[in-house]
């Protein structure tokens, strides 16, 4: 299972949670002063892959300018 970390809303507070592939930090709440719904923070590793998948694709079309390139596949 991947491991997401979240900010409380409310106290700003930082922690970190095993959760299951998808999870959105909808059943959780702050450890710290219990608020529901924390922010899910992106991780590093998942925003490189997403820009590194952007920029190939990109790079692999010749024939639009379009940045995701759905319509010439
Ligand atoms: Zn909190």
């Amino acid at each position: 299972m991947p491991i997401y970390e979240f900010r409380c809303r409310s106290c700003n507070h930082k922690f970190e949670k095993l959760c299951q592939l998808g999870e959105t930090g909808k059943n959780l709440s702050c450890p710290k002063c219990g608020t529901e719904k924390p922010n899910r923070i992106m991780s590093a590793f998942r925003a490189d892959s997403a820009d590194s998948l952007r920029g190939s694709r990109g790079d692999s079309c010749k024939s639009c300018t379009s940045p995701n390139c759905s319509a010439c596949r």
